[in-house]
């Protein structure tokens, strides 16, 4: 826990001070400093529509290369982020070039919705929805090419609370969508109350298809439930034909994986967008 630790008091650690704290707090370091040399970068990883074989979203996923450390997984830097409280700022700057692209798609005339993740701590921030909405009027974008991606331990921590402020977001039209679904703990009764309109279906259940029975009846049964309450179903983490072709049979309405890209610049999305044909090719094999 690095977060509560104040300034000197490193000391408490001394005779134990490991290689792997002083490695975090250099991780630390150079996290803080990335954005503003112009190390981060936000991806777009293509989400498909399995009905048509086109590109209808996307989702950002935040990049950083250290020039020492090479390219660092969000899995190691967000996790730290979120300890040190740096989510905020860092959360904060995603959404804004996630919405400054997004506008940018909408009035090239290939709109796009595009997910952003966002994490408890900035969910929790009392002026969240105020800077949201202050940014989609800046940028002149219509809330609903915008979805938030969030997990069900928001709903966990401050239910009351959470409950209130996703209801204000569906109110402004901004799109709710269920991250990493199946892997949390939370009751499923706020699927009927609160305004999400899907659900991703995590990984972990994709990898097992066609094969496993278990990840079979997981992923019919959160299609079958996202569908009877009209909430769209998105499988990740596709990463084969065969994958991608039971999905379509199940009625999945659309998935994400490396079978069609992996997370690409905004440039390289945007071609693949203006080339249905490229991706056909990598989806039908
Ligand atoms: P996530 O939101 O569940 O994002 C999906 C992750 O699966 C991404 O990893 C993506 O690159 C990876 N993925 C997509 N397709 C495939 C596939 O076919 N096979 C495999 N093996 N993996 C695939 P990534 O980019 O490393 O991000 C990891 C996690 O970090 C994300 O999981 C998300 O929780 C978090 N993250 C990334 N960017 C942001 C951000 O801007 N803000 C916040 N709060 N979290 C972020
Ligand atoms: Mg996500
Ligand atoms: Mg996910
Ligand atoms: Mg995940």
């Amino acid at each position: 826990r690095i977060k509560d630790r104040g300034r000197g008091s490193y000391g408490f650690y001394q005779p134990q001070m490991n290689a792997n704290l002083l490695s975090r707090m250099k991780l630390e370091h150079s996290m803080r400093q990335a954005l503003g040399l112009d190390r981060m970068a936000v991806h777009y990883q293509p989400q498909v529509n399995l009905e048509t074989g086109r590109i209808t979203g996307a989702e950002a996923l935040l990049r950083w290369r250290d020039p020492d450390l090479g390219a660092v997984s969000p899995a190691v830097f967000i996790p730290l982020a979120e300890e040190c409280g740096y989510i905020v700022a860092l959360g904060a700057w995603v959404m804004e070039q996630a919405i400054r692209q997004c506008a940018g798609w909408v009035e090239l005339g290939h709109p796009m919705v595009v997910s952003v993740n966002v994490s408890a701590l900035e969910f929790r921030q009392p002026d969240f929805i105020d800077r949201l909405t202050a940014l989609l009027a800046t940028y002149r974008l219509p809330a609903h090419w915008l979805e938030l991606e969030l997990t069900e331990s928001i709903l966990l921590q401050d239910a009351h609370e959470s409950e209130q402020r996703l209801r204000l977001l569906g109110d402004l039209g901004v799109r709710l969508a269920i991250d990493d679904f199946g892997t949390g703990y939370s009751n499923l009764g706020y699927l009927k109350k609160l305004p999400i309109q899907k659900l991703k279906v995590d990984q972990s259940f994709v990898r097992g298809l066609p094969e496993d029975e278990g990840d079979r009846a997981i992923v019919g049964a959160v299609i079958s439930m996202g569908h009877a309450l009209r909430i769209e179903v998105v499988a990740e983490g596709v990463e084969t034909l065969a994958q991608k072709e039971l999905l379509q049979q199940m009625g999945c309405d659309q998935f994400q994986g490396f079978l069609c890209a992996p997370g690409l610049t905004p440039e390289d999305l945007g071609e693949l967008v203006l080339n249905p044909e490229l991706v056909q090719q990598r989806i039908q094999g």
